[in-house]
């Protein structure tokens, strides 16, 4: 297939966002860099308003609609961060907001959506269940669906991370990549190869219900099974009608990893005590890839890692910072 979505689409999105976005800093971790024999950066996501990437592709949807859109209101399904960034910028452009979560997301996010003024709703108990709601609402009042990831302008506007990866560190021949529904890598992909074609982007997912790995695998979106993971906001399915991320992940992104959930934990902690950056688990997979050995055959060239997100719970950090957090917690 074609791929509709190009690098000047990325680039439109970077020059309509500034204002709503940050360009956040990239730092050299050294104790990574020192682990793999090569430079690595870390591009802090973390910086952004609500916390996470989210923000980008966001805006980019947001300020795209008509005013008589904005007037019909938006209402988005969300594992927390897509959330509270559609109810951040909802609210700065002064757009009525409803988000839609299930019993998976964690209070501190909830709590978060709630705090930015959004109606919130929970229901169901998978991002799936969300969704639903979501397309029943739209369907019965008329407001505009904001998806995650399974949207042009929003991969357009997630792949502005990249943009600014390869400005602040020109020597980038690999980029990391956290993978959950795909917007940030396809977004990503996009913009790298249209930029640097013999750079590597490489996808990083927990083993926990990696949705888009299996759907790879079997060579075609398929369900499944949303555990609970330290890596919350990877967590749901890639949907059954997926329309872009699929194809632009089969197509251009170069590897796709799992992590362990003592990989990520391990990950956090080190974030936290080499770098002095406190991460969410979604944010930590690829540092867990790097330290399991799997990124150390690639190419010469410094690799960035995207580092997408900060909004875990505080105690939650806390035990894993301690060594004193177990997984018991897991039924399944
Ligand atoms: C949403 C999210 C991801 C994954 O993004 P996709 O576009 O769904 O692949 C990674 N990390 C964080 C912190 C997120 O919020």
């Amino acid at each position: 297939m074609t791929i509709s979505i190009t690098l000047d689409d990325v680039e439109q999105a970077a020059s309509r966002i500034t204002g709503i976005v940050r360009r956040t800093p990239v730092i050299r971790s050294t104790f990574l860099s020192d682990c793999l024999g090569r430079d690595v950066w870390l591009k802090l996501e973390t910086e952004q308003p609500t916390g996470s990437f989210k923000i980008r592709g966001a805006a980019n949807r947001l300020l795209e609609l008509e005013p008589d859109q904005r007037a019909r209101g938006v209402i988005a399904a969300s594992t927390g961060n897509h959330g509270q960034a559609v109810a951040h910028v909802a609210r700065f452009l002064d757009i009525p907001a409803t988000i839609v979560a299930s019993r998976l997301v964690p209070a501190n996010k909830l709590n978060a959506i709630r705090d930015l003024g959004a109606d919130l709703v929970v229901t169901g108990r998978s991002q799936d269940d969300a969704i639903a709601e979501v397309t029943r609402r739209s369907q019965h009042d008329g407001s505009i669906v904001l998806p995650p990831f399974d949207d042009p302008a929003i991969i357009a506007g997630q792949g502005t991370v990249a943009l600014e990866v390869l400005q602040q560190v020109p020597h980038t021949s690999c980029v990391v990549v956290p993978l959950s529904g795909g917007g940030l890598i396809s977004g990503v992909v996009i913009a790298t190869k249209g930029l640097r074609p013999h750079a590597l982007v490489v996808g990083v997912s927990m083993d926990r219900g990696p949705a888009m790995y299996r759907s790879l695998q079997a060579g075609m979106p398929v369900e499944v099974d949303e555990l609970d993971t330290l890596a919350d906001s990877l967590g749901g399915g890639i949907g059954p009608n997926n329309q872009y991320t699929f194809a632009i992940v089969r197509d251009l992104v170069d590897r796709t990893l799992l992590v362990t959930e003592d990989e990520i934990a391990n990950s956090i902690r080190a974030l936290h005590n080499h770098d002095g950056v406190i991460v969410e688990g979604a944010a930590a997979v690829g540092v867990g890839a790097l330290l399991a050995g799997q990124l150390d055959n690639l190419p010469t060239g410094a690799v960035t890692i995207i580092i997408s997100g900060r909004n875990i719970d505080a105690s939650l950090f806390r035990r894993i910072a301690a060594g004193t957090h177990t997984q018991t917690r897991y039924g399944k």
